[in-house]
Order: structure tokens, then sequence, then C-alpha cells
């Protein structure tokens, strides 16, 4: 079957009327961001803030229409604000968080850290293929919807398929089951979020994903203590927070960040990974401290968090990572994959503790 066109989904749309102006979606300028690519679509509407949750059943009823045209596998409609009136209206449509998680996903655990560059996408992909090594049913959410890195690091380049039009399935590599806004959009292909389509796009990823069953659910953050942080730790119950850093005080500062961001939501903190700890020379082996190695663990223990490993800077992990098989896919037994593995340890052992319930965040 052909793809749906342009036309086709502006004509499902039309066929919609906006209940507070009577006009249809299409003619009151509601709908933004028309993407469309081999029969996926996404699009926004566009609400005044103040409508908040109220516009919900319309962007159902939207979603609903075009996932009914021929030639459509799926649809992600995004409610956005027009020019939010206050902080309050712009976080009013968000439902409450799910206090049960995703049903049969066992835990969710956010990879982060406070700002890009540290490796946090290297850590999170290798630290969900270690889990799996140990035995425990994987997936991975590359969550980073503004630089989404999942395709590359498992040269994933195939769409998603969604078999009820309405939950798409994760694509399964190298035993785990992974998911990327990547897989729908193209890299070149610039999305312009604002704070309420960010909330939406997660949640669509979170828990319009058949994820289940799974015992982990690794989920590959943004960087930054933003929007997107903020709505993980509301919406669900995250087991925890494993923060990346490189040992260089600069980094450290943002973990910091990172780290009083995940305290402040009450997301307990696993503990903190240093990346690029020490740089191990590919001839001959000697290992040098070209960052001072070892600020993480210091930081760690001044702020009485778990110190989880150090992850060496080797140019083994970045050239699989560029190959798309990362190192603990590629060489399980090396000694970098195994860095990663002892940390997988680390947090596999406190995914047996008990589960908490997502904090409520009151806006003032
Ligand atoms: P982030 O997600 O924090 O932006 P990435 O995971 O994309 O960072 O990593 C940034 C770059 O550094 C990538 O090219 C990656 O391959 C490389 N890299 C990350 N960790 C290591 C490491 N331990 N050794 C060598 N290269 C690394």
């Amino acid at each position: 079957m052909s793809p749906a066109t342009r036309e086709d989904v502006l004509n499902a749309l039309a066929g919609i009327p906006d209940p507070a102006t009577g006009k249809t979606l299409v003619s009151a300028g509601l709908i933004q961001g028309l993407i469309l690519k081999d029969g996926h679509v996404s699009f926004a509407i566009e609400v005044p803030a103040e409508r908040g949750a109220a516009a919900e059943p319309l962007r159902k009823q939207a979603e609903a229409a075009v996932n009914a045209l021929p030639g459509v596998l799926s649809v992600t409609a995004v409610l956005t604000a027009h020019q939010p009136t206050s902080r309050h209206a712009a976080h009013a449509r968000d439902p409450a968080p799910n206090p049960n998680g995703i049903p049969g996903v066992g835990a969710i655990i956010a990879v982060a850290s406070g700002k890009g560059g540290v490796g946090k996408s290297t850590v999170a992909t290798n630290l969900a293929l270690a889990l799996s090594k140990l035995g425990l049913k994987t997936g991975l959410l590359d969550a980073d919807i503004y630089g989404p890195s999942l395709p590359r690091l498992f040269d994933i380049y195939q769409k998603p398929r969604s078999e009820d039009g309405k939950k798409l399935q994760p694509i399964e590599k190298f035993g785990i089951k992974t998911m990327s806004i990547g897989f729908l959009i193209k890299e070149d292909e610039p999305m312009v979020w604002r704070g309420p389509m960010v909330t939406s796009a997660l949640s669509q990823l979170l828990f319009d994903v058949t994820w289940a069953p799974l015992d982990v659910l690794v989920v590959d953050m943004p960087p930054g203590t933003g929007d997107a942080q903020l709505t993980m730790a509301q919406r669900v119950p995250l087991k925890g927070a494993v923060i990346v850093s490189t040992p260089q005080d600069l980094a450290l500062i943002d973990a910091r960040k990172g780290l009083f961001m995940f305290q402040k939501t009450r997301v307990p903190i696993l503990g903190i990974v240093e990346n690029m700890s020490v740089f191990v020379c590919p001839n001959c082996g000697t290992k040098s401290h070209i960052f001072s190695h070892g600020g993480a663990r210091k930081t760690a223990e001044t702020l009485n968090v778990p110190f989880l490993g150090e992850i060496p800077l080797v140019s083994a992990i970045r050239e699989t990572s560029d190959a798309g098989t990362p190192i603990v896919a590629q060489s399980p037994q090396s000694a970098e994959a195994q860095a990663f593995m002892e940390i997988a340890e680390n947090i596999a052992r406190s995914l047996t503790a008990p589960i908490r319930q997502p904090p409520r965040i009151v806006m003032e």
C-alpha cells in the first residue's frame, strides 16, 4: 500500500471540529509541523495554554482520524501551547503521573548528565546491553529528542511498526528492545520542541510503545536539567537515576546540577559513573590521567551518593559506537566491556530494592 499523502492527512483533520471555535482543526490553523515519512505521521496541535488538559480528547480524536487512513502506519500527535499564560497553565495539561509506571515493566532507570558530550548515550547504551547480558529483559529508550543517537549507535534505520495502529513496536537488536524519536524523524530534520511538546512526546515514547514484558527500561535522557527531566520524574516512578560525568571539574559541576535536580524531585540517585576516566594508549597500553582522574569518585563521596565505577577513554569505545555495534555487544570480554558489566552489576543489585512512587510537583 502506498503511504498516505499530506493531503490525505489534512483532509482527515479537516473533518474534525474544534469545540472551542466551531472551526475545523485545519481552518482554525491549529495543525503545526506536519511530517510524513513512509506512512509515519507526526504533527502538533497548537491550542491556547489555558485549555490545557481539556484539549486531550481533541488530540486523541485527531490521532484516531489519521490512524484510520489507509497507508498510515503510526501517528504521533502532540499538544503544544500557544503562549502559555503562566507556568501553572503550561503544566495544567499534564495528566497525573501514572503511579503504576508502565504495565509489565519492572523498573525504569534514567541515565543523565548535566551537560552534553560527556558520553551519556555511550554509557546508557552499553549499560543496557550489559544489564541484558546479566539476564535481565532490557529496553533502551533514547529520550534525547533534541539529538537522538540510537539510530547511529545501533545502526538502526528501519521504521518501527505498529500492529494495532495505536502502539509502536520497539525495534529489537542485540537482545534488547529499543525506541528513539530518531527512528521516526530524519536526522537532518530538526524539530523545534517547546516545553509541552517535549512532555507529550516523551510520554508517548514511554506509554505508547509495547515495552512489556521488561525487567528494566534504561532511559537515555536529554542532557541538562530542563522540562524533559521534570517530565520523567513526574510521570513515571523512576527506580533511580545514574549520573554520567567526565573527570573535569566543569563537567562535575554540571553533574552536581543534574544530581540536585533528581534529588529535588525525590528520584533516588543510583550513583555516579566517571566516563573517559583514564586514557589507555592503544599502542603500548600505558594509562595516562589526561583529566584529573578520580573527581567523580570524590564528588560522590562528598555528596554521599554511590560511586558506580569508571569507564576508560579508549578509541575502541568510540569506534564500536560509530560502527553501530557498541563495545559490550561487539567484544563482551574486553576490559572496556567488563567495566560496563561491573557497573551494570552494581545497578542490578539496587533494582531489587522496593520501587518508589513518583512525587507530585506542585507549581506555586
Ligand atoms: P553525550 O550523550 O553525553 O552527548 P556521547 O555518548 O554521544 O555523549 O559521546 C560523545 C562522543 O564521545 C562520542 O563520539 C563517543 O563515541 C565518545 N565517547 C564517549 N565515551 C567514550 C569513552 N569512554 N572512550 C572513548 N570515546 C568515548
